[in-house]
């Protein structure tokens, strides 16, 4: 079969011939029928090497991954052939403290601690391929409703499960009449407006320096859609009021983006960053107001994406996506990678 991969640290991926895996004891192969090509993938292939992930090469890329049953390993009971299903990608032990609650993304493993971040399309064999297996299947497959098709569902397995923990973190501070401020209107962004407007009552509130994807941002249900620039903080406090936001959330993380949140939250808010541009903000009296939280945010919990597929299905979020076929999979990075790209570019095979 065709899989895209990343053959060595710092190129682009290659699109090469692959064995079909095979179903093993508590396994499941899924046909791919869809996956998304998420930003953090250019930071994997560009940025990282062997000092900063202790990962083997060569392996197949894809953190988003949705399609339907196709070979169902020995023990495996809660899924047939052909069902649809979408990939909890963040692989731990499964047993620790972390995983027992759902948190696989902080496996605490011994073989898992000095790899935060592994997974799916992250070390192991992702979704960007005509198959895909996956260990441990009754953790990590989430059943798709009917009419939920994988081509859609696959961005909800990191950009709407990564979105949806970072607005959850914050739900206490969302209420009625508070202002939420969305920087960055992307494949994780895009969901982000639509699960705050699906799950509080807050203003919402998007700010991105392309103009098509400020229409994307009124498109899906922002209150406010603005475009970045000199005057951006001042209309957020024209909207806001001199309070300020409650919670600021940035999908870019740069240090623009951060020094433009930072200017627009008040006391008690939360600024949360999800972008890895690398960007950071300065914490402590007087730099920033009084009892400002500031948190990263990382990934989420298999329970949270039982949770978004669950939007998703009653149809309260929706993933705008841009569709490439597998030969053009490292044409999708290319695009994302130069700003080409709206909402999520799923690879379908
Ligand atoms: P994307 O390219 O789809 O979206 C980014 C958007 O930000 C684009 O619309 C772009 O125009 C806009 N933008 C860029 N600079 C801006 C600025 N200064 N002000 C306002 N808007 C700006 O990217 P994505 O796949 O949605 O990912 C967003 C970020 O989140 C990336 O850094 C990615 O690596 C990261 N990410 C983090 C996690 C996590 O768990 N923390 C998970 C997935 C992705
Ligand atoms: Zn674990």
């Amino acid at each position: 079969m065709r899989a895209l991969r990343l053959l060595e640290w710092k190129t682009e991926p290659a699109l090469v011939e692959i064995q079909r895996p095979t179903a093993g004891p508590g396994e499941v192969v899924i046909r791919v029928g869809g996956a998304g090509a998420c930003r953090s993938d250019l930071t994997v292939m560009r940025d990282y090497d062997s000092d900063r992930r202790p990962w083997r090469l060569p392996f197949t890329l894809g953190h988003e991954t949705a399609g339907w049953v196709a070979e169902i390993g020995e023990g495996v009971r809660s899924f047939e052939v052909d069902q649809p299903v979408v990939v909890y990608a963040p692989w731990g032990c499964g047993r620790c403290p972390s995983c027992s609650l759902g948190l696989e993304t902080y496996c605490q493993h011994k073989d898992r601690t000095a790899a935060p971040g592994g997974g799916a399309g992250l070390g192991r064999d992702g979704g960007m391929a005509e198959f895909m297996r996956v260990p441990d299947a009754e953790r990590h497959l989430v059943a798709l409703p009917a009419g939920l098709e994988p081509r859609r569902a696959a961005p909800l397995a990191d950009a709407g499960l990564t979105a949806y923990h970072a607005v959850a973190r914050s739900w206490d501070k969302l209420r009625p009449g508070s202002v939420a401020v969305v920087i960055g209107v992307g494949g994780l962004g895009h969901l982000a407006i639509q699960i705050l407007k699906a799950t509080t009552a807050t203003t919402v509130v998007a700010v991105d320096l392309e103009a098509t994807a400020v229409e994307l941002a009124t498109r899906v249900g922002a209150d406010h859609a603005l475009p970045g620039g000199p005057r951006v903080a001042e209309l957020v406090r024209d909207l806001a009021g001199p309070r300020g936001a409650e919670v600021v959330l940035d999908f870019v993380g740069s240090q623009d983006s951060l020094d433009l949140a930072r200017s627009l939250v008040g006391p008690l808010s939360d600024l949360t960053i999800v972008g890895l541009a690398r960007g950071t903000v300065p914490v402590g009296f007087p730099t920033i107001d009084y009892e400002v939280s500031v948190q990263t945010s990382y990934w989420g919990s298999s329970r949270e994406l039982v949770e978004v597929v669950d939007l998703a299905a009653r149809g309260l979020i929706d993933v705008e996506t841009c569709e490439y076929s597998l030969e053009d999979a490292a044409q999708a990075y290319v695009d994302l990678a130069q700003g080409r790209v709206r909402g999520r570019a799923v690879v379908i095979p």
